[in-house]
């Protein structure tokens, strides 16, 4: 029987406890399963690559079948590097269902060997997001219960809470909606 390697590529900036269910059912699915964090997204990033990896690890060290590695460039190439035939995503909502699809498709007409297996996000985190997460601990809100503590962490070390309190430094902020007042 051939061993059964997936990935489950991903941002994770950071991670959170949604993300960690996902490891955690994966894990008891495959025998292998292979975090990779994508070292570029076409998005803002609060953690580097390096902390976003270790973040992770750190995580999910209670797996033992579980691995965190950093990635550049294609999903499908580096599953092909990593002999993966199998590529894991998490599934919250129908707006993850359509950029799924979009790029599962890209990925299948690219690599048709590997296959998309995306699990349904379920539970108490099945809705949170590292948007969310970031822009709650950016303004102080009490976030422990959706992530690790060492998560929660480093948080709060991109965001001391004095500073985040601050009236000035919230009324200062133009971004995000939970801050907002109008
Ligand atoms: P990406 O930028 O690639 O979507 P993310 O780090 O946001 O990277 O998410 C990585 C994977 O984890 C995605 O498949 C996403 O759907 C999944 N995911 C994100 N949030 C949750 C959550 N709250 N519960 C379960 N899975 C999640």
């Amino acid at each position: 029987m051939h061993m059964t390697r997936a990935l489950y590529p991903g941002t994770f900036d950071p991670i959170h406890n949604g993300h960690i269910d996902i490891a955690t059912r994966a894990s008891a699915l495959f025998e292998e399963v292979v975090v990779a964090v994508y070292d570029a997204p076409p998005k803002k990033l609060l953690f580097t690559t390096q902390e976003r990896v270790d973040l992770a690890q750190q995580a999910l060290t209670h797996l033992p079948n579980v691995s965190v590695i950093a990635y550049t460039g294609l999903t499908v190439t580096v599953a092909r590097e990593i002999g993966t035939k199998v590529i894991v995503r998490g599934l919250r909502s129908v707006a993850d269902f359509e950029y799924e699809r979009q790029m599962g498709w890209a990925n299948q007409d690219l690599a048709p060997e590997i296959e998309l297996c995306c699990l349904l996000c379920t539970g108490d985190y099945a809705s949170l997001s590292a948007t969310i997460l970031k822009e709650v601990a950016s303004l102080g809100g009490d976030f422990h219960r959706w992530t690790p503590d060492h998560v929660q962490a480093a948080l709060e070390s991109k965001f001391p809470r004095a500073e985040a309190l601050s009236p000035s430094r919230m009324l200062s902020r133009s971004a995000g909606k939970l801050g907002h007042r109008s």
